[in-house]
């Protein structure tokens, strides 16, 4: 009995071992696999990670660059690259073997020295000036060692030129206000020193005083204009325009200084509708029948023309035929205050903000303003506005 009872027990014991060993190992079975899982993913997550940082590091403005503390480069992104125009593998090189800068050698050093830069520029030596601002610290680990540098290059050169282009217009505006101001405050002085008392030399000082009123009176409204476009303060109310018509109206409003250099002013553009801001349009096509006007040659013609292109636009040029245009200055001549002849636009009133103001009608438009000429002959301003959906 106690033998039988010793057996079944001993089984018992026996089948509770394997049933639990199986159990066990089946958990374990499933441990493994799930480890094998989690290593899988987190391998995984690391390699997403390692991509999401590249794709993270390529897609900054700003170019980065971190060097290892033997100052070899670790890595550096796509801006960099881009940059300094960097084609061959960058790991492992020193900055100086990549880019020949030695003015970034001494940056570093700075950094060893101060542990970190900010706001150091650098002019890169290019033909197209560029301007980089480059920003550099020092890389420690816990306990305080060097363990590498991070520099992160801004570019500045947009930045850089609209400085220069503030410059250029605020002392452009000065010398513009300074001519016309200095010519009238002599002129009074003479006056008030007893020229008055010739009523001859009075009547031509007075006239002079007068021109040159009237030249900063145009330079402010020009100034105005351009700065409310500038802004986009200035709203187009569009509506529809009779082109032919409004060609009529500003020869009307041009004809005593077309009269004077015996011009004759041809009206070609046929009943074309625009939709556009009448005022606007105005100024564009005074702006350069005006400037037909001025440059061409005395007992010339003013030819005011247009047709309506395939897309629907309309295309309308005014032309001359005066002296021209070379072709180097076919382009600039729309820049603020730019002037192929200076004295002669100076001469002739002009405020040099004309066909700037043009562009930037035409263009909020949505059209598009250019020049042709041929040296010596004429010259031709054409100028689009987008199809129109008015009658
Ligand atoms: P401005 O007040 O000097 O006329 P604009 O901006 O109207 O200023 O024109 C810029 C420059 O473009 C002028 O100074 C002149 O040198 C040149 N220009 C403009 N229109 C003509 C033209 N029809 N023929 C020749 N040169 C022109």
């Amino acid at each position: 009995m106690w033998f039988f009872f010793f057996i079944v027990t001993l089984a018992a014991l026996v089948a509770l071992h394997f049933g639990w060993r199986a159990k066990f190992l089946a958990q374990q079975n499933l441990a493994t696999s799930e480890m094998d899982v989690f290593q899988k993913q987190t391998q995984q997550t690391s390699v997403d990670a390692k991509a999401q940082q590249q794709i993270l590091f390529n897609s900054m403005l700003e170019g980065l660059l971190l060097l290892d503390r033997n100052k070899k480069i670790y890595l550096a992104n796509r801006a960099f690259t881009e940059f300094f125009n960097l084609k061959t593998e960058l790991r492992g090189k020193t900055l100086v073997e990549v880019l020949r800068l030695h003015e970034l050698d001494g940056l570093l050093q700075r950094v060893e020295t101060e542990q970190q830069v900010f706001g150091h520029e650098i002019k890169l030596p290019e033909l197209s000036e560029r301007w980089l601002q480059v920003n550099a610290a020092v890389i420690t680990n816990s306990t305080g060692e060097r363990e590498g540098t991070i520099l992160v290059f801004h570019d500045l050169t947009r930045l850089k030129q609209l400085e220069r282009q503030r410059e250029e217009f605020v002392a452009n505006v000065s010398h513009e206000l300074r001519t016309p101001l200095s010519l009238i405050k002599g002129y009074v002085e003479t006056l008030l020193d007893g020229a008055r008392n010739n009523p001859e030399v009075a009547e031509r000082f007075l006239k002079i005083i007068e021109r040159n009123t009237n030249r900063l009176d145009f330079l402010i409204q020009d100034l105005l204009t351009i700065s409310s476009l500038e802004s986009g303060r200035m709203k187009l109310e569009l509506s529809p325009v009779n082109l032919h018509s409004l060609a009529e109206k500003v020869f009307g409003d041009l004809a005593a200084k077309a009269e004077a250099k015996k011009t004759s002013l041809i009206n070609e553009l046929p009943e074309l509708i625009a939709n556009g801001d009448v005022n606007r349009l105005d100024q564009v096509l005074a702006n350069l029948v005006d400037n037909a006007i001025k440059y061409g040659g005395a007992n010339g013609a003013v030819i005011v023309g247009g047709k309506k292109l395939e897309n629907g636009a309309l295309e309308m040029f005014v032309r001359d035929d005066g002296p021209g245009i070379p072709p180097e200055s076919l382009d600039r001549v729309f820049e603020r205050f730019y002037r192929v002849d200076k004295a002669r636009s100076r001469d002739q009133g002009g405020t040099g903000l004309g066909l700037a103001i043009v562009k930037h009608i035409v263009h909020a438009h949505g059209g598009e303003v250019w020049a042709e000429s041929e040296s010596g002959k004429s010259a031709t301003f054409f100028f689009t506005l987008p199809a129109t959906t008015a009658a």
